[in-house]
């Protein structure tokens, strides 16, 4: 079974005896209820280390008070043996108390501007603040050399970034591709809150998104396109909060720019979904 730790003084043990061996740690953040998404960001952190540290916590200063937190999926026996079969060597698994000691209401917070107030900082005030100061409390307990994070979660990736080149964290970034069923939905832990119908919706959101491209690509402008994307998205039942064209590094699209983002988030019932796609306009590789 995966060693797990689930104290600061157990964790800092197993990683002071690494560094004294000269070991290169990867850290992967996750809120657990694994999938094949999560396993990716371990086997590709596992290429660039000789250690890799899971973390599963559920954070709670990133869910807003009317959000999902008390009822996201908690299922730490299933995430263990997963880690395990992924080649995770150990698994952080700390209590609210071990990740926040001066307990929720006295935490210092970390707080990025700017690119945090767009998009899904928008839509979920707070939650990238909850982000960032998860992410730096993370960093310094396990003091990784590389920590992986997925594309799916494009702004909070960006978030990141801006993060550690500003702290100065000493922590390279291994961003990975998006993990998709075959029928192109992103994999989330959320997914499993939608029923039969809704799970046959779904799917549309990514599509939404390459037909977005596609007339970009054709000649629309950003307006034309994302009305059109949002227009579809409320046909297949889904309430859209934002769909927009970004540059890729989230600063504001302008037309004639050779690549771009697009961005989207949309409920079906009470689930939250969102997805991207990064694309050159002329179908390029996009460069990266
Ligand atoms: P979460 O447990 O949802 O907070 O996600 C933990 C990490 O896994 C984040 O870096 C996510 O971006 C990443 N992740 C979640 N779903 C996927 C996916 N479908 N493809 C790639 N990475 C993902």
């Amino acid at each position: 079974m995966i060693e797990t730790v689930d104290t600061l003084p157990a964790l800092r043990a197993r990683i002071s005896e690494w560094k004294r061996a000269g070991l290169r740690i990867g850290l992967v953040p996750t809120m657990g209820n694994l999938h094949a998404g999560h396993f990716s960001l371990v086997e590709a952190v596992r290429q660039r280390v000789d250690r890799v540290v899971a973390s599963v916590f559920v954070n709670p200063t990133q869910f807003g008070p009317n959000e999902d937190f008390a009822r996201y999926p908690r299922t730490p026996e299933q995430d263990a043996r997963g880690l395990e079969a992924a080649g995770c060597d150990l698994l952080w698994l700390p209590s609210v108390e071990a990740m926040y000691p001066l307990g929720l209401h006295n935490t210092v917070t970390v707080r990025v501007p700017g690119i945090t107030e767009i998009l899904d900082g928008a839509h979920r005030p707070g939650h990238f603040d909850g982000v960032a100061t998860v992410v730096s409390r993370l960093f310094n307990q396990v003091q990784p050399d590389v920590a992986a994070f997925g594309r799916k979660d494009y702004q909070q990736l960006a978030v990141i970034a801006h993060l550690v080149a500003d702290l100065a964290f000493p922590v390279e970034l291994l961003p990975v591709e998006i993990a998709r069923d075959t029928d192109g939905l992103a994999l989330s832990s959320r997914n499993q809150y939608l029923d039969a119908d809704a799970r046959a919706r779904a799917p549309a959101l990514g599509a939404a998104l390459r037909a977005l491209r596609e007339s970009m690509r054709a000649g629309a402008d950003v307006d034309a396109a994302t009305g059109a994307a949002k227009a579809t998205l409320r046909q297949a039942g889904f309430e859209v909060d934002y769909v927009e064209v970004h540059a890729p590094d989230l600063s504001p699209f302008v037309e004639g720019q050779g690549a771009a983002v697009a961005l989207a988030a949309a409920r079906l019932g009470a689930t939250r979904l969102i997805d991207n796609l990064e694309f050159s306009l002329d179908g390029s590789p996009t460069a990266r």
